[in-house]
């Protein structure tokens, strides 16, 4: 039997922004649990998440 080596990486990185990089979503930190999602950023099934060009 022969095997082949997958390997994934996963990258979490925090960035200096004030909105998610995804979507709107603001990133401040201390809002109520659950208040700063959106279905973009929970990756509800049928959603496109895009890459935003600039950050505010
Ligand atoms: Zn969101």
């Amino acid at each position: 039997m022969e095997f082949e080596a997958v390997i994934g990486l996963e990258v979490h990185a925090q960035l200096l922004t004030d909105t998610k990089i995804f979507c709107g979503c603001s990133t401040k930190f201390g809002n109520p649990a659950n208040t700063n999602v959106c279905p973009i950023c929970l990756g509800h099934p049928g959603v496109l998440p895009v890459l935003k060009k600039k950050s505010s």
